[in-house]
């Protein structure tokens, strides 16, 4: 039989997936409409003639509130259930019929399955949030660069400053002190890596070397080095692979595509592989 503990514990794991699925449909919200601001932002407030019906009536975060992708309609409280909704649905909003991307189902489940990991591993404290935190706003930043080759500093600067406030607290695994100093080396070599290849063929965008020095910051050296290299490694993967198997034959049109490949997604896969097996990977590295 399940001791109490037992039990408590399989039922805080679950409450975590169930908050995870919620704050993965914040995320997609979030992913979908800061750069929407962002770009309008940059154009006087004047939403470009591309946007959708959707995106030009968003006015903010929460504001109005969740409308159909496809036509704009405010979408019923009944179909705002995570992950559920969507399957319910089968993929496709109630209003117009229209095909409803499975980002936001994968996104909304793979919160779950973070949060509910992180509790696991960690247990009813302060750090789960932390972490879940953490993971979730990487996730988020991922997402925005996938979709529009965008890493907000908007974000990555909040996420910067509450690795240092968790550092301060000793809540990172790692001193602050080490920290800051990978993260400063982390910044310049990338930095310098840049201004070297910059003539070449272009490296890693602004965004990509503020998010791995936040990274830096809060996983500290030895498990930066191993995101660093998972997440090349992944991307190195993915373009061989993109390559060999793509079905742009067009070289011209392949090359741009490699070109404009996005790393936050690679930098996230490296995170999680950093997380779970980063002190194993390292000691094996020394050994
Ligand atoms: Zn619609």
């Amino acid at each position: 039989m399940f001791s109490l503990h037992q039990i408590h514990f399989v039922i805080l794991v679950t409450v975590s997936v169930y908050f995870g699925f919620v704050l993965g449909s914040f995320i997609c919200q979030v992913a979908y409409r800061l750069p929407i601001l962002i770009i309008k932002k940059n154009c006087g407030g004047i939403a470009p003639e591309w946007m959708t019906a959707s995106e030009r009536l968003v006015s903010g975060i929460d504001s109005p509130g969740c409308l159909c992708p496809n036509c704009g309609e405010p979408i019923l409280k009944r179909d705002l259930i995570p992950v559920l909704s969507w399957l319910m649905l089968r993929g496709k909003s109630r209003c117009c019929k229209t095909k409803i991307s499975s980002r936001y189902l994968i996104t909304e489940f793979s919160s779950g399955v973070l949060c509910g990991i992180t509790t696991y591993a960690t247990g009813a404290t302060w750090l789960s949030v932390l972490w879940c935190f953490f993971l979730l706003m990487m996730l988020c930043i991922a997402l925005i660069d996938c979709h529009y080759y965008l890493m907000p500093t908007v974000l990555i600067i909040p996420l910067g400053g509450a690795g240092i406030f968790a550092g301060s607290f000793n809540l990172l695994t790692t001193s602050l002190a080490t920290n800051l100093f990978a993260g400063v080396v982390v910044y310049v070599s990338l930095r310098l890596l840049n201004l070297l290849m910059s003539k070449q063929s272009p490296a890693l965008g602004d965004g990509d070397t503020n998010l791995f020095t936040v990274v830096a910051i809060w996983l500290g050296a030895h498990k930066v080095m191993i995101v660093l290299l998972f997440a090349s490694l992944a991307l190195l993967l993915f373009q061989v692979c993109s390559s060999k198997f793509s079905s742009y034959k067009n070289s011209s049109l392949r090359m741009a595509y490699r070109e404009s490949l996005p790393f936050g997604i690679f930098i996230f896969f490296g995170v999680l592989v950093s997380l779970v097996f980063g002190e194993s990977i390292f000691n094996a590295l020394l050994n």
